[in-house]
């Protein structure tokens, strides 16, 4: 078996595509070897070591040490040099190097092989005595700091010691001499506490190196890397050992990091920092201060330390070739690390490098613009859920945090504003002009109002499909949900977070990107729409095949998903439109009512309002297609409360108070999410159905008079479970439809289809579509009804459930593929076999989620909706997916 893969000298055994077998590093240096880079020789312990390593007790396959041999004689003879020869030693490192990058492994070894015979020949090599003794002490520190696990504070304490005693400054400012004696006190302290010298041999010291990269991939802080981020433990990490450069070696020496283009802006220009006579570590250390690499960044910082451009210009001019050259060929921005000895510069890595949002978006449309990439990788380069960052407020990233509670991250962006209780305290302070933030236990759809009138929301209960969450997200408004140490008191108007008080008035900020609750203002950064977003919106719509929409009922929201590309409205939930005060004591009478004729008469007084809701929906989306959902949510949700409420619902019914009461708790339902709501209003008093059904149609036609585009109302009945249930509602909607247009002697083309939310509904999908022209599947409803689990409430042990990975993610906001999803597939199969064209699409908070977005084109739907501020996350997701 081949364990060892070398590389040096223009040529390498491996390649970048290995990086399975041989980490991210030792592929990509391997890369470079053949790319012809001036890459110091070496080679690469494979991943499949690390894999036997595990799986037989610690030990190595019986051939390693043979190959290893063999390629530190490779590696000598490229280099001129042999491992462990006193008088032309070979130096190299020990890097490790896993698949995904890895914080949390084991810390590179520089200069192994250093012992106080070839520190000689270092010396005399060089002809820089301080350097080889510099070498050596830097080799001591950092062998028994990662391989010895003797900690490096002991050795920083002498090191600060030496140095007062001498009154220097910093660390190069030690002669030869003086590191010698250094070195002394290092190595006389280390027997002290490891009751053993420090290791001569460098075969020895070579072996303990390689052993402590592969120990260190079961340490703890890289098992709960891994754990958070998904990595499996069969990975495994490969060894690279690498000959030396020294960026030590005096003032023609130096060390650096860069990235072929700036990562937090995305500018096409080389961005970097170095350190003059310095080694690796020392620039990420912060032991002193790295200069930059170019003079226009020099110039930009105003720092009058130069620039590498100026101080070594054959080696700067160099590495702009290179650093060219490899984004050429990765056809990517590459971060890059790099070594100039005595003027000659050496390349030590590159991998594609980490940016923000906003570089991600710039990078990807500049290269396609240049013609590395094409349109569509760049569509497929940008993570959807990133674009979050980028279309709401966010915290200024340099701002000082002062952090009082931290919640679920339930609606992305940031807002500050006063504390408020109420929703009616939230609208009263709006109206002064002033910013508020509603706090409150939960919310309930009575609290729309404050919402709206609320820079964001925050909650001390409820998950991720809270109500809060729900319509927060739908509002594009920034919320926090579930901190659970703060403590409201609505009564006394305070609330507490970690033994603080605020009251009324008081300021603070939400960050719904990260969850955390903040006391005061905080400086924030506004989104900017550049003109790199809509090239990569206009590239992605010309990738997809779905339609997307949006869920939307007020005139706002819809405006709102408008401009960012919705291509129609997927989900109006009328309900929503009866919580505004004028109208809310309108749907009391009606629900109150006792009679029929009752009903009718209180209906009557919401058909204009609600006709008028839609003839402006419908124009806003001109001509675009809208589907409406008839009433759908428990009654009760509407319910007069308070004495007060009941004691005007009264008088405005005129009767009287004692019988409303009583009727009141008639309507009480012990289950009322699978009570009395849904399609079963709609059975039960088909008047309501009948209204909406009128004020529907009236609107279609009102707004194509208006706009001249004609109008297809999409009609939607909610919670069907049984075909026959479609049938009656389908059979008042026609009937209306009928008498409507007789009225107004006009034709009207619109469709009636129905929600997908309950099992029985996806079961006997075939016989639904014989009466429905489109479904939409209600994937919140389905999830909650598919589990059993509510979704009020899943919040308390669904977390838990992910902490002892019984699930992998929130099914709430991750469609299930097994379960849910196996009903979606099916009712889509079903429901097309019996329905030639049957619409398709998603309403259910899924539709804005890029996973569930890829299960969507991957069953064929139509189209997803979900709510206005995810509409660009949408549209490129459904693209991706479409690739
Ligand atoms: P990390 O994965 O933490 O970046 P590396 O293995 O890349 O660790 O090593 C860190 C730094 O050590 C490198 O950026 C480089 O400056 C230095 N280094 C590693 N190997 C060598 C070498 N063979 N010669 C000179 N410097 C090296
Ligand atoms: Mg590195
Ligand atoms: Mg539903």
């Amino acid at each position: 078996v081949k364990w060892v893969y070398s590389f040096g000298d223009g040529r390498a055994e491996g390649r970048a595509a290995q990086r399975d077998l041989l980490g991210g590093k030792g592929a990509n240096l391997a890369e470079m070897c053949s790319l012809g880079l001036p890459v110091p020789p070496g080679f690469t312990i494979t991943t499949e070591v690390c894999t036997h390593y595990y799986a037989n007790g610690r030990t190595y396959p019986p051939e390693l040490e043979a190959q290893v041999d063999a390629a530190l004689d490779e590696v000598g003879r490229i280099a001129g040099r042999r491992f462990g020869d006193p008088a032309r030693p070979l130096l190299v490192s020990v890097r490790s190097g896993s698949r995904a990058s890895m914080p949390g492994m084991m810390d590179t070894v520089l200069n192994l092989g250093l012992n106080d015979e070839t520190v000689e020949a270092l010396a005399a090599d060089s002809g820089d005595p301080r350097f080889a003794y510099d070498s050596y002490r830097r080799f001591i520190q950092m062998y028994s700091d990662v391989v010895l696990g003797l900690d490096h504070e002991v050795f920083e304490e002498i090191l600060a010691d030496e140095k007062a005693r001498r009154g220097y400054d910093v660390d190069t400012q030690f002669a030869a001499e003086e590191w010698r004696a250094v070195i002394a006190v290092y190595k006389e302290r280390l027997e002290a506490e490891l009751g053993e010298p420090f290791p001569q041999d460098p075969r020895r010291q070579l072996w303990g190196a390689i052993g402590a990269v592969f120990s260190s991939w079961m340490n703890p802080r890289a098992v709960t890397y891994r754990r958070l981020h998904d990595i499996p433990e069969e990975w495994g990490t490969a060894v690279n050992v690498q000959a030396m450069v020294f960026g030590n070696m005096g003032e023609s020496s130096a060390t650096g990091v860069a990235f072929t283009r700036n990562p937090s802006t995305g500018e096409k220009a080389l961005y970097g920092e170095f350190l003059l006579n310095a080694q690796g570590e020392d620039v990420v250390a912060g032991i002193r201060t790295p200069q930059s690499l170019t003079e226009a960044a020099r110039l930009e910082a105003g720092s009058d330390r130069p620039s590498l451009e100026k101080l070594l210009p054959e080696a700067f001019a160099a590495f702009v070739e290179i650093a060219q050259k490899l984004e050429g060929h990765y056809r990517d921005m590459q971060d890059l690390e790099f070594t100039i000895e005595r003027g000659k510069l050496w390349m030590l890595q590159t991998r594609a490098g980490k940016r923000t949002a906003r570089a991600a978006l710039k990078i990807a449309v500049d290269m396609a613009n240049e013609g590395l990439i094409s349109r569509q990788e760049a569509v497929c380069r940008i993570d959807p859920a990133s674009l979050d960052q980028l279309l709401h407020p966010t915290i200024d990233p340099d701002a000082a945090r002062d952090v009082i509670a931290i919640g679920l991250p339930a609606s992305p962006g940031a807002a500050t504003g006063t504390v408020v209780f109420t929703p009616e305290e939230a609208e009263e302070m709006k109206a002064r002009g002033e910013k508020v933030i509603l706090v409150r236990v939960e919310t309930s759809p009575e609290d729309i109002h404050g919402m709206h009138a609320a820079e964001g929301i925050l909650t001390t209960r409820g998950g991720m499909t809270s109500h809060a969450a729900v319509v927060a997200r739908g509002m594009g408004k920034p919320c926090v949900c579930g901190a659970g140490t703060l403590r409201v008191d609505a009564r006394s108007g305070t609330m507490t977070a970690l033994g603080r008080t605020f009251r009324k008035g008081d300021l603070i900020t939400i960050d719904g990107s990260t969850g955390q609750v903040l006391a005061g203002a905080v400086p924030m950064r506004q989104p900017e729409l550049s003109g790199d977003f809509s090239a990569i919106m206009e590239w992605a719509d010309a990738a997809r095949r779905m339609k997307v929409r949006a869920n939307a009922e007020t005139p706002a929201d819809a405006r709102t998903a408008r401009a960012f590309g919705a291509e129609g409205i997927g989900l109006c939930r009328t309900e929503h439109m009866f919580f505004d005060e004028a109208r809310i004591l309108a749907m009391r009478e009606m629900i109150l009512s006792d009679t029929q004729q009752e009903r009718r008469a209180a209906l009557a007084k919401l058909l204009p309002m609600q006709r008028a809701d839609f003839v402006e929906l419908f124009e806003i989306m001109a001509g675009l297609p809208v589907t409406i959902r008839l009433l759908d949510p428990p009654l009760h949700e509407f319910l007069p409360k308070t004495e007060e409420e009941i004691g005007e619902v009264a008088a405005a019914m005129g009767v009287d108070a004692e019988r409303l009461r009583a009727r009141t708790e008639e309507l009480h339902e012990f289950n009322p999410m699978l009570g009395h709501r849904g399609c079963r209003l709609a059975v039960s008093y088909p008047e309501i159905a009948e209204m909406q059904a009128r004020a529907i149609f009236e609107a279609a036609l009102d707004a194509a008079k208006r706009t001249g585009a004609p109008v297809v109302p999409e009609i939607m009945v909610p919670l069907v479970g049984m075909a026959a249930e479609l049938s009656f509602v389908k059979g008042l909607i026609e009937k209306v439809a009928k008498t409507v247009l007789e009225e107004a002697g006009a034709q009207i083309d619109y469709l009636v289809g129905t929600m997908i939310e309950l099992p029985r509904a996806a079961l006997s999908a075939g016989e639904i579509a014989g009466e429905a022209e489109f479904f939409s599947f209600g994937t919140n409803d389905l999830t909650q009804t598919t589990f059993g689990i509510s979704r009020d409430d899943a919040a308390r042990f669904l977390e838990t459930y992910r902490k002892k990975g019984i699930i992998e993610a929130d099914p709430f906001v991750s469609l299930d593929v097994e379960g849910v999803g196996t009903l979606v597939r099916m009712a889509a199969q079903q429901g097309r076999a019996r329905r030639q064209g049957l619409k398709l699409g998603i309403c259910g908070e899924h539709g804005g989620d890029p996973a569930s977005i890829a299960f969507c084109e991957a069953v064929g739907l139509d189209y997803v909706s979900c709510s206005p501020f995810r509409v660009p996350i949408a549209r490129l997701a459904a693209a991706q997916a479409a690739c």
